[in-house]
């Protein structure tokens, strides 16, 4: 990365067009952040940059990150919220969905990773969080694709900070419980009142206070290779 083309900080969030990632990419504007955001075509909230990106294609991430390099001559935030759930018993799991699960939540996360690197060491600073889940450490049924690769980017994120920490990169990790999206609305009523029955605050999470705590952690200068669970005390003493 050159020289600075904007003053403001610069957050980049993988992701952006709804749920969490819509809510997390407002939360950094709101903070005087300038923000970038990817999309499948939908587009993103006001005032935030838009870059069309589909994760499970290196070539299109790679052109994301080139793309505000270019625009704004810096990067100090990355955040990976690109996730897809299925629910699919391991007996009739199909490959392609096994796959598709994992090149969303897992291969573009790697590339994301990659990439953040390259161009925030140039600045020897920077700050990622990527968004994994509470299941990544409970695991739920029906999930093995989804709870094995949010447990890879745990592991992901223990082997990067060693090799970003150097660098002045810190990366850490943000594992929600359930949380109102349009992913959560793919539950059934019977399974979500289990949910809401098992939390400790007896609810689920609204996107922006997982948004806060996204947020908050990507601005603690000595965290790295931290696992954060915003739950509302769910799965916690598993
Ligand atoms: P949503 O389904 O509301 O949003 C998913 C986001 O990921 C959208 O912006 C979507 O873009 C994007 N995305 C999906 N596939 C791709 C792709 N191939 N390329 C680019 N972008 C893609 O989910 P949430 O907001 O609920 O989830 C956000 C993150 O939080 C995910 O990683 C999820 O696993 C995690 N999480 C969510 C929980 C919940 O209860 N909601 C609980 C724990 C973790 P598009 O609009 O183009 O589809």
């Amino acid at each position: 990365m050159g020289k600075f083309i904007v003053e403001s900080p610069v957050a980049f969030v993988v992701g952006a067009s709804r749920g969490i990632g819509k809510a997390t990419a407002s939360r950094f504007l709101e903070e005087g952040y300038v923000v970038a955001g990817t999309h499948r075509g939908s587009g993103v909230g006001d005032g935030v940059h838009g870059i069309e990106c589909d994760v499970t294609d290196a070539a299109s991430m790679k052109a994301a990150f080139k793309e505000i390099a270019a625009t704004f001559g810096r990067l100090d935030t990355v955040v990976y919220n690109a996730g897809v759930a299925r629910q699919d018993l391991l007996i009739r799991m199909r490959n392609e969905d096994l796959r598709s699960v994992m090149e969303t939540n897992l291969f573009g996360a790697f590339t994301s990773v990659q990439e953040s690197l390259k161009y925030m060491g140039r600045a020897r600073s920077g700050s990622i969080v990527l968004i994994s889940s509470e299941s990544s450490r409970t695991g739920i049924p029906g999930s093995a694709h989804y709870t094995a690769s949010k447990a890879a980017l745990d592991g992901l994120v223990r082997s990067a900070m060693w090799e970003a920490g150097p660098r002045g990169i810190r990366i850490n990790v943000v594992a929600p419980g359930p949380t109102q999206t349009d992913m959560l609305a793919k539950i059934e009523d019977a399974d979500l009142d289990r949910l809401i029955d098992s939390s400790p605050l007896r609810r689920i999470a609204e996107p922006d206070e997982i948004a806060d705590a996204i947020f908050k952690i990507s601005t603690l200068t000595y965290l790295t290779g931290a696992l954060i669970p915003v739950t509302g005390g769910e799965g916690l003493g598993y």
